[in-house]
C-alpha cells in the first residue's frame, strides 16, 4: 500500500465513525503491538464458564436463549462492560454483536484495537426481556459472575459502556456527562465511563465527546499495561 492508500484508507475509517468532521488529537494516533491470547484458548475463564453457563439463579435464565459470558483475551489489560445482551447477543451468544457491536469494533479499531485485543462482557449475562434495564435482583444475582471474571481475566483498566451499566456497576446514579470525567475503582481495579455505542448512534452529536473519551482510554491503557506507542497507524 502506497503512503496515500494508506492516509486514505484511515481517513475513510475516521469519516466512518465520526462523520465528516476531522479530529485530530494532540499526538499522532500510534499502531501498538498488544500481547493477545486466542479466545479459544481460555484456560481457567474457559473453566469458569462451564461452571456457570447453565445458571438459573434468576428468571432470565428460563427466558434466555444464550447465556452471554463475554469474548476476547482472557488476559486482556482492558475490558469494556456493557449492559445485558440484547436480541442478537441472546442469539448468537455473544456480547456487542448488533448494530452497538459494530460501532464498538470500529471505535476499537481507531485505537487500534480489536475485539482480540480487549476483553468484552455485560453485567448481566441473560437478555432482560423487552431489552428492559436489569432489576437490582437480578444485577445481584449475576454481579458476582462478573467479579471472578475480572479475577480471572486480572484487567488493570475497566470501561463501563452507558449509565446504566456505570450506574449498576459503582452503585452511583450520576449523570453520565460527570461520570465520563472522573476515575474509579471498581473491584479493586481503576475503572472509566463513557458513552454506550448505542447512545452514539441515537445521537451522532455525542461521537466528538466519545472519542475523546476513547482517546483518554487508549493513552490511560497503554500507560497502565506499559505499552509504547511504536508505529503511526497510518504509516
Ligand atoms: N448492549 C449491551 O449493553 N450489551 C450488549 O451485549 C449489547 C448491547
Amino acid at each position: 500500500m502506497t503512503i496515500q492508500e494508506k492516509y486514505s484508507s484511515y481517513l475513510k475509517r475516521q469519516q466512518a465513525l465520526f462523520g465528516d468532521e476531522l479530529f485530530l488529537g494532540s499526538k499522532p494516533d500510534r499502531a501498538v503491538t498488544v500481547r493477545g491470547t486466542p479466545a479459544d484458548a481460555v484456560g481457567p475463564l474457559l473453566d469458569y464458564y462451564h461452571q456457570i453457563k447453565d445458571c438459573q439463579q434468576c428468571e432470565l435464565g428460563q427466558s434466555r436463549t444464550n447465556f452471554v459470558f463475554g469474548v476476547g483475551n482472557p488476559e486482556a489489560d482492558l475490558v469494556f462492560v456493557g449492559e445485558a445482551p440484547g436480541a442478537r447477543e441472546d442469539e448468537l451468544g455473544e456480547p456487542f454483536v448488533g448494530r452497538s457491536g459494530k460501532l464498538l469494533d470500529q471505535i476499537l479499531q481507531a485505537i487500534d484495537l480489536s475485539r482480540k485485543d480487549v476483553f468484552i462482557l455485560n453485567v448481566i449475562k441473560c437478555r432482560p426481556p423487552a431489552n428492559r434495564d436489569p432489576l437490582a435482583g437480578e444485577v445481584e444475582q449475576c454481579e458476582p459472575y462478573l467479579k471472578q471474571q475480572l479475577k480471572i481475566i486480572g484487567p488493570k483498566l475497566i470501561v463501563a459502556l452507558g449509565r446504566v451499566a456505570a450506574k449498576t456497576l459503582l452503585r452511583l446514579d450520576d449523570s453520565l456527562q460527570h461520570m465520563r470525567t472522573q476515575q474509579y475503582e471498581y473491584a479493586g481495579i481503576e475503572a472509566r465511563v463513557t458513552y454506550h455505542p448505542a447512545a452514539l448512534l441515537r445521537n451522532p452529536g455525542l461521537k466528538k465527546p466519545a472519542w475523546e473519551d476513547f482517546q483518554a482510554i487508549r493513552d490511560r491503557y497503554r500507560k497502565l499495561a506499559g505499552i509504547s506507542s511504536v508505529n503511526s497507524s497510518v504509516d
